[in-house]
């Protein structure tokens, strides 16, 4: 009875639990232990934690567990419900499992190390189980742990959306730029996401009067979500967002300009997108040649880097400096630069507002790889919930423990 003992030890079993026999089928690729309580046994009630109740019936339940090389391996069992002089008939509680799962926590426990690394999908396959079985696992304890996630102590938000198929399903995603964390995701791309954020803030021990610094995107959904539920918050307009807008214009300008000089502009359009330093030498050289020809698309770019210049600037000199440009662009008589500056008018202050609170997504746009791993991992599952659960286990720096607690 040797190896019983031994199984019994890696399992960790206590009275009134023993392992109380083994079987092993080799065609089957397949262990299985039966584990059993001493006749006689009593328990403690699941909720109260009083012990010595009695056994009420009893239920057959069978787990898997840990491979064993490459066998699978399942312990099974007559599940003891109790009566409780206080709660009545109930279900005890086993050390292995966690109640309604039909696996060990051991297995969840690496399930949950995988899914971290891997796709569901590919980790399904790895394990031999279906992969909704597989999801089921890792809801469970990302829930769990966003359950217990406090929140009371975060004041800066960036707030950024991501989609789940390339232009639908959007999801709007909340950081805390502090801790480079993801602490709320929810589906949609509207004001609406500010007052689910907000009430999920106060369900984790916060409020909306926390927080005092929100930095964003140029969408008016964003902005009145932003007036209307964070009334504290300074509202800074992401400057790489703001930036991108003003790229967009000078290739507009360049794509205005093909007609006239489609020669000269041929393949140009990464020089003009990119930042200088970003170029190689021959490029950079083909771009100078450009700048020094009269283009309209030339004027725009010198536009750019003239704005560009305005986060060098130190705070004090920076709203004159930048006043100043939008006057000069709008009589540039380029019409993709004239709506820009008049978008930077009447989005000023969230726009200035960064010479003050120096916060950006960058750090939003550094998580977003780790989104897209997310999107990887959750990819074949055509379910914005899964993407979410996903965007937590990546990017939420969840405490994620794999325990009895229901
Ligand atoms: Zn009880």
């Amino acid at each position: 009875m040797r190896d019983l003992d031994l199984f019994q030890q890696a399992l960790g079993l206590v009275a009134p639990w023993r392992v109380a026999a083994c079987s092993f089928d080799a065609d089957q690729r397949r262990l299985e232990l039966r584990i059993d309580f001493e006749r006689g046994a009593t328990f403690a009630c699941p909720e109260c934690a009083a012990q010595g109740c009695r056994v009420h019936d009893t239920d057959e339940k069978t787990w898997r567990h840990l491979d064993f090389f490459q066998h699978q391996a399942f312990l099974s069992a007559r599940l003891p419900r109790v009566r409780c002089p206080e709660h009545g008939v109930r279900q005890v509680l086993v050390p292995w499992a966690r109640p309604g799962s039909g696996f060990t926590l051991l297995f969840e426990a690496l399930v949950m190390a995988l899914a971290k690394e891997m796709p569901v999908r590919a980790l399904a396959r790895l394990v031999g189980e279906h992969d909704t079985r597989i999801w089921r696992i890792v809801h469970h304890y990302v829930e769990e742990a966003r359950e217990r996630q406090d929140l009371s102590t975060v004041h800066r938000l960036g707030v950024d959306e991501t989609s789940f198929r390339r232009g639908q399903d959007y999801v709007t995603v909340f950081a805390d730029l502090d801790r480079a964390a993801a602490i709320f995701a929810t589906k949609g791309r509207d004001a609406g996401t500010y007052a689910a954020f907000v009430e999920d803030l106060k369900a984790h021990g916060g409020q909306a009067e926390q927080i005092t610094e929100v930095c964003q995107d140029l969408s008016e959904a964003f902005l009145s979500g932003a007036l209307e539920h964070l009334p504290e918050a300074e509202i800074t307009f992401d400057r790489y967002h703001v930036k991108a807008q003003l790229t967009k214009a000078v290739d507009q300008v360049r794509r205005a300009e093909r007609a006239e000089h489609g020669e000269l502009l041929r393949h140009s359009r990464y020089l003009w997108l990119r930042r200088p330093g970003n170029l190689t030498e021959r490029q950079r050289e083909r771009l100078e040649d450009l700048l020094r020809h009269p283009l309209k698309t030339a004027r725009a770019y010198r536009w750019m880097l003239k704005f560009d210049h305005v986060y060098e600037l130190p705070a004090e000199e920076a709203e004159h400096y930048l006043r100043a440009w939008c006057r000069g662009a709008k009589r540039s008589r380029l019409g993709p630069i004239i709506d820009f500056a008049e978008m930077v008018q009447e989005y000023w202050l969230g726009i200035v507002r960064w010479f003050c609170s120096r916060i950006s997504n960058g750090l939003l746009e550094g998580l977003n790889s780790l989104v897209q791993a997310a999107k990887r991992r959750a990819r074949g599952y055509r379910s914005t919930r899964n993407y979410i659960t996903m965007i937590y286990l990546t990017v939420g720096k969840l405490d994620v423990a794999v325990t009895h607690s229901k």
